[in-house]
C-alpha cells in the first residue's frame, strides 16, 4: 500500500513502515503540498485532520481520516480498512526512518557495527540500504508484539 502521512502520524508512519508499507511523511509538508504529492503519485492520505481529509475528499483524493486514539486503535482502522495484515516480518519491511527496503545481511558483516552483546545474541540482522541502519529483534520486540496484539484485539471489536 502507497500511503502519505500528515506531520501528526509520525509515529504511525513508522509502524506502517515496519509492517511493509510505502510511507511518505515529513513534518514540513503543508496541506496543499500532502495533496498534490498523494493525488501525483497516488498515495492514500492519512490525516487526523478533519478539515484536511474534507477537502481532500472533495478534490476526488483518496484520503482516509484517523479517528484512533493510541497507536493500537489507529492500526486496527487501518487493517480493516486496507486489508493490512498485522505482523511484521523484516524481510517485508521498510525503513521506519527512511522508508527504503531492507535488505537480509549475513552477520558476519556486522562485527563491529553493532554492539557487542547484540551482536553475540541475535543471529539476523537487515539493514536499511540507503540511511545504513541496522535492525534486529531484539529486546524492544516484546512491547512491538504487544501492540501489535493490542491492534488485532480493537480489530475483533471492529469485526463484532
Ligand atoms: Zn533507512
Amino acid at each position: 500500500m502507497k500511503f502519505i502521512a500528515d506531520g501528526m502520524l509520525g509515529k504511525l508512519t513508522r509502524w506502517l513502515r515496519m509492517l511493509g508499507n510505502d510511507v511518505k511523511y515529513s513534518n514540513t509538508l503543508n496541506d496543499i503540498e500532502l495533496m498534490v504529492i498523494a493525488k501525483k503519485e497516488r498515495r492514500i492520505l492519512l490525516t487526523k485532520d478533519l478539515e484536511l481529509y474534507q477537502r481532500a475528499i472533495a478534490k476526488g483524493i483518496n484520503a482516509f481520516y484517523m479517528e484512533g486514539q493510541t497507536e493500537a486503535e489507529r492500526l486496527a482502522e487501518l487493517a480493516k480498512r486496507f486489508n493490512i495484515a498485522l505482523v511484521i516480518d523484516l524481510k517485508n519491511s521498510r525503513c521506519p526512518r527512511c522508508n527504503t527496503k531492507l535488505q537480509s545481511t549475513p552477520k558476519e558483516r556486522l562485527a563491529g557495527k553493532v554492539e557487542k552483546n547484540t551482536f553475540t545474541y541475535y543471529n539476523e540482522f537487515w539493514k536499511c540500504r540507503k540511511c545504513g541502519h541496522i535492525y534486529w529483534q531484539g529486546a524492544h520486540w516484546g512491547r512491538i508484539r504487544a501492540t501489535l496484539e493490542d491492534a488485532k484485539e480493537n480489530l475483533k471489536k471492529f469485526g463484532a
